[in-house]
């Protein structure tokens, strides 16, 4: 038995690795990754430069485990859908092995792939493994997807019992002979356009283990407390792990369950079922990467202002916490989980500005940028997304600070205009003594909260045509 093991970016791993195991179980494996224009085009890598940075570490880092099992990854360019049925018959494979995608591109890709490897005979396997249960397997009473978190969480939890992990192979028997293949080496940042940035986590599955492990012997015992303070470095840090496949759900899942009982705990697996819920949810509803959510926002009357949207992007609405995000994302390619709640409810509620326009800008700016979790963030945020609560909850930016930033440590990290500022004022730095503000140099607000959340009331209703939808 040959098998392709077609490597795609959410799996860049030897331990945990389903089509992995299998291939080595049965015969010659053939590692292979695709680069693919769709995403290392140069023009096109320039717009994801913290996720490309990681991936080439991850890539580079998986070469490197795949060689000291005995192996090697073939890193082909190309077009996918291309490349991959011509190599599985110029290799006479006898099967395509592969990770299962959500996202509506990556399953029209792979339908492709399916069918011109079927016009050789040759089979593709799909497995399971970028989420705990399969996408479209939790159903509610009705055989429907759920529209909502928590019975969806509670109907995971009946059926949750992920298994052990995997173990990466021992050996990989070496490459088949012959394989005439033009393979080059994987790109460096340079290569692409791209200048590295140093701030940025190291990709890679040793990078990623390391850092479950010291999440789950330090922080994460205080996880339930300490998990919104943006002022703490009290989340796990694994989501660009998870997204890229470093480290697989079901293993983060395992140690952290392993770790014993208690609230903690139970909160942090509760995330992972919040990640869980977006790729089901895209899943079952692949239009929402276009559409909102609760189908009254359609058609929404999203304002344009290109000044306002400047000054989000770059930090400048004088907003202490939706500044430091803003900048926070740029610098590091990574925001806090409230501070990124706070942000994007700010861009579409403050300032009625396209909460799509904003998922876009987090995609291309986060090292964890995922398509599934950032659209499903991006529309709860908004108030056209799958949440419980109604619509016309609005994130006040101040109050937020003060309670999940208290002293301004957050704030004063990613906004060193405002060091100077008390934490009596560090989220409403308008409200200082005029002596203190004029040392400042930092913007007034571009929006007062209670007109900003009252204008937002009022073109929502208008729009959705009724009080509560
Ligand atoms: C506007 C917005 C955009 C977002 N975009 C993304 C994105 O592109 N990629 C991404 O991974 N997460 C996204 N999130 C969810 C969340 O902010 C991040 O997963 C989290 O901040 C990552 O930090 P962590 O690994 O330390 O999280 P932890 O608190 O340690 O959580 C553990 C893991 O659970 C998952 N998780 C945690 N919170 C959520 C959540 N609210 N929804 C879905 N999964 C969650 C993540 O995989 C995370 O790594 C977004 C949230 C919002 C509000």
């Amino acid at each position: 038995m040959r098998s392709i093991v077609w490597f795609r970016g959410k799996d860049l791993r030897v331990a945990d690795h389903g089509p992995l195991a299998e291939a080595a179980a049965s015969g010659d494996v053939i590692p292979l990754f695709v680069l693919d224009p769709h995403f290392f085009r140069p023009d096109r890598a320039r717009d994801l430069p913290h996720r490309m940075q990681f991936l080439l570490d991850s890539l580079e880092a998986l070469a490197a485990n795949l060689a000291q099992l005995g192996s090697r990854l073939l890193v082909v360019p190309g077009r996918s859908v291309e490349v991959v049925p011509r190599l599985a018959t110029q290799w006479r494979v006898d099967r395509v092995l592969a990770h299962r995608w959500v996202e509506p591109f990556g399953r029209e890709r792979d339908r492709r792939v399916d069918e011109a490897l079927g016009r050789s005979g040759i089979p593709f396997q799909l497995f399971e493994g970028e989420t705990l249960l399969p996408p479209g397997s939790v159903r509610n009473g009705q055989g429907g997807m759920f529209r909502v978190f928590t019975p969806f969480a509670r109907a995971c939890g009946a059926r949750l019992d992920p298994g052990p992990a995997l173990n990466a192979p021992k050996r990989l028997p070496p490459l088949p002979g012959g394989l005439g293949v033009d393979v080059v080496p994987v790109p460096t940042m340079a290569e692409l356009g791209l200048s590295t940035n140093p701030r940025l986590q190291a990709g890679g599955e040793g990078a990623g283990r390391a850092r479950l492990k010291a999440f789950v012997a330090g922080p994460l015992a205080d996880y339930a407390g300490d998990r919104d303070r943006m002022d703490r470095p009290g989340t796990s840090r694994l989501s660009a792990d998870l997204k890229f496949g470093t480290l697989s759900v079901r293993a983060v899942w395992q140690a952290v369950a392993d770790a014993g009982g208690g609230e903690s705990i139970r909160r942090y697996l509760n995330e992972l079922l919040w990640r869980e819920f977006s790729h089901h949810l895209l899943w079952e509803w692949p239009a929402l990467l276009e559409r909102p959510f609760r189908e009254g926002f359609s058609g929404f009357p999203w304002r344009e202002d290109e000044a306002a949207w400047e000054a989000w992007t770059e930090g400048r609405t004088g907003y202490p916490v939706v500044d430091a995000a803003a900048r926070q994302l740029l610098a590091e390619g990574f925001v806090h989980n409230r501070a990124r709640m706070v942000a994007a409810s700010f861009l579409a509620k403050h300032l009625l500005l396209d909460y799509r326009r904003g998922e876009a800008h987090y995609l291309g700016w986060l090292t964890d940028g995922d398509w599934a979790q950032n659209n499903a963030g991006w529309q709860w945020s908004a108030g056209c997304g799958c949440d419980a609560q109604p619509w016309f909850r609005i994130f006040n930016p101040v109050a937020q600070g003060a309670r999940f930033d208290p002293e301004g440590a957050y704030v004063k990290r990613w906004v060193p205009e405002l060091a100077a500022c008390p934490p009596a004022f560090i989220h409403e730095p308008w409200k200082a003594p005029r002596a203190l503000q004029a040392g400042l140099d930092y913007p007034d607000p571009i929006v007062d909260h209670a007109s900003a959340r009252e204008r937002f009331l009022a073109t929502a209703k208008g729009h959705l045509g009724r009080g509560t939808p």
